[in-house]
């Protein structure tokens, strides 16, 4: 008897759930890849930033839904990040996660603790590309309900401020805010970002 037919066997070797998670990854990713050829034609390939960065997407993905395990969260809201960064032709993927302990302590962003890693380890002008993961929620500071959850305001200010005094271009670097489960996602430039979070 071949033991891949018996459905016992199978159903102790075979997990239905990973399985399904590594195929909906697949498929995020596909539609992010596409999403990038849409907005940047061939650019993507004859543009280092953008190349490295559409090679990465599926290990992206995977280092911000990664990270999230280690969110520490009074209310379970987790969110995680990954940043991509690339210095003499070699890409590096850094993550992070959020912390906060209770409703009115200090808290640190995942997009903070990835981006202080990433800079610690190379130049703010290396970085590329920003993943967010997480559950869409209102926006406190702008009012927006985006169908992903976007940066804090407080991280829309810091950041702005870092890559700019890194020399990084807010219009160069690539933001993906990705749902944890869902494959529902957006792409912008981190100059976009703060176009749709300006108050009218
Ligand atoms: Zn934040």
């Amino acid at each position: 008897m071949n033991f891949n037919e018996d459905p016992f066997i199978r159903s102790l070797t075979e997990d239905p759930e990973l399985f399904d998670g590594e195929k909906e990854l697949e498929m995020l990713e596909e539609k992010i890849r596409e999403k990038l050829v849409e907005r940047f034609g061939d650019n993507i390939y004859s543009d280092q930033r953008l190349n490295f960065l559409s090679q990465s997407v599926g290990q992206m993905i995977l280092k911000a839904r990664e990270a999230a395990e280690n969110a520490i969260q009074y209310r379970n809201f987790k969110v995680s990040c990954s940043v991509l960064t690339v210095r003499d032709r070699v890409p590096k993927i850094f993550k992070g996660n959020n912390l906060k302990l209770n409703q009115e302590g200090a808290k640190i962003c995942a997009e903070q603790a990835a981006l202080i890693s990433a800079i610690k380890n190379g130049k703010t002008s290396d970085i590329v590309g920003i993943f967010v993961a997480g559950e869409a929620q209102i926006d406190s500071n702008s009012g927006l309900y985006s169908p992903t959850l976007h940066p804090c305001a407080n991280c829309r200010e810091l950041i702005s401020t870092m890559l700019k005094a890194g020399g990084n271009e807010l219009k160069d670097v690539i933001l993906v805010t990705i749902g944890l489960k869902s494959d529902e996602f957006e792409l912008m430039t981190w100059e976009e970002l703060l176009q749709k979070h300006e108050k009218k």
